[in-house]
């Protein structure tokens, strides 16, 4: 490990590194603890503080807006930043059948929730910012990490070396200090990359979340609040460039062709972004005096929406048990615990949806066939669609089913 020279020292319980939603969204948890933390975040205050649109609108499960409610922050989205989906039918092919959850068997109004990031990480750094045992230092990058038995230390990019008891690392899927401190992972690079973007369109959605297994590329179509949706368009990362430079008649076109009409004229309403694909599940979740959340733990490939909503349940889990330690917070036994549970709700989801995308993406004879088969035997075969069901509205106990 770098050793890196030491200007200054300072003290806390807890350093996070990184302040997306998995960091602040961690840091809120803990905030009536009195425990003295930091988060050290790269990029500027402005960006923490006034977060610009990405693109991205994350679906969030029912435990996810349990969290948010308990963290405080559901109730700062206003009610148009909160898009109900009612509906989720699943496309294959060229194919008009679908494969369709609904809530009609629970008494619940909808099936999950589409909330924008930026909104998402707006309310997180504005509840983060009332915490008074919390310091976020901005525009500043981790480039060390050592952790020893009696405390951790960290090296940051203006000469600072900070210490602490545990250090959280919440730095993206393709975390730095996830490396530095030698914590194999898997990563499968699907090759493919997600463009989204918010088009409206002439008819109504009614609350239906449309996933497209077409051949050669995925469209999904989330429904947001009034006559617009959310566009993800999956593709090989060769037809990134005519996608993303495509005009914008030529664009909505195509979208409007692919989706066969359903909602009438469809216009694009903001630029369009690109994600490249690649999925990372760290081997591990925690090494001595450290932990991994959010996207450094798991970073899904966003088909079945989970990246997020095992973000939020993995920094909960693990702000439970720093909430419920009576001694040492860097306890090796504290973390494990945290790994243990974390990596049971994680790795079948991680490895299920990686399975899912390759056969959905496979467009042989012989894959065209079990897609549909798949399909049809879930609509048909109702314990699968009640397990999938219950996971995203927990209507029952479901975590780690999968
Ligand atoms: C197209 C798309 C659609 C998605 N849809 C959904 C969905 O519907 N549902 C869902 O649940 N999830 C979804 N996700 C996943 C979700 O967006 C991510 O899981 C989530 O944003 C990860 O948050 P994070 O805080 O772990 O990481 P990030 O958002 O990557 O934040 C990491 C932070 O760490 C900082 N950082 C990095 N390195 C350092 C360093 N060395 N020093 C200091 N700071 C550092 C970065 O600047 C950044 O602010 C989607 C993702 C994509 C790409």
């Amino acid at each position: 490990m770098k050793q890196f020279e030491k200007t200054s020292s300072t003290d806390y319980d807890i350093v996070i590194i990184g302040g997306g939603p998995a960091g602040l969204s961690f840091a809120c948890s803990l905030r009536h603890t009195g425990l003295r933390i930091a988060i050290i975040e790269k990029q500027p205050i402005e960006a923490l503080a006034n977060p610009l649109f990405d693109g991205r609108d994350i679906a969030l499960a029912h435990g996810s807006m349990r969290i948010l409610k308990q963290l405080s922050t559901w109730s700062s989205l206003a009610d148009d930043e909160i898009s109900p989906i009612k509906e989720a039918r699943v496309i294959n092919g060229t194919s008009p059948y679908s494969l369709t959850f609904d809530t009609s068997r629970d008494d619940i109004p909808a099936l999950g929730f589409l909330v924008s990031n930026h909104d998402i990480r707006r309310t997180l750094f504005e509840k983060a910012q009332e915490i008074s045992n919390l310091e976020i230092v901005t525009g500043k990058s981790v480039v060390a990490v050592n952790t020893a038995d009696r405390h951790a230390s960290l090296g940051l990019d203006d000469g600072t070396n900070l210490k602490a008891a545990l250090l959280v690392a919440a730095d993206s899927r393709f975390s730095e200090t996830r490396r530095m401190v030698g914590i194999p992972a898997s990563m499968h690079d699907f090759g493919r990359v997600c463009i989204v973007c918010r088009m409206e369109h002439e008819k109504p959605h009614g609350g239906i979340a449309y996933e497209c297994f077409h051949y050669g590329r995925t469209l999904a179509i989330l429904p947001l609040n009034g006559n617009q949706s959310s566009i993800v368009v999956t593709a090989p990362m060769s037809d990134q460039d005519q996608i993303m430079n495509a005009v914008e008649a030529e664009f909505n076109e195509d979208i409007q062709a692919r989706f066969k009409g359903r909602y009438g004229r469809m216009s694009l309403c903001t630029d369009r972004f690109a994600y490249p694909l690649v999925g990372v599940h760290a081997r591990k979740f925690c090494a001595t005096r450290f932990a991994l959340i959010g996207d450094a733990a798991v970073g899904m490939h966003p088909v079945t929406a989970h990246g997020f909503n095992l973000g939020l349940s993995g920094q909960d889990l693990l702000a439970t048990e720093i909430i419920n330690a009576t001694g040492d917070i860097g306890d090796e036994r504290l973390l494990r615990r945290y790994e243990w549970q974390h990596m049971l709700a994680t790795k079948p989801m991680y490895h299920g949806t990686n399975q899912i995308v390759q056969m959905f993406t496979d467009d042989r004879i012989a894959a065209r066939i079990m897609r549909r088969l798949t399909l049809r035997m879930a609509n048909n075969f109702s314990p699968i669609k009640r397990i999938i069901r219950n996971k995203l509205t927990e209507s029952h106990q479901s975590r780690g089913l999968f």
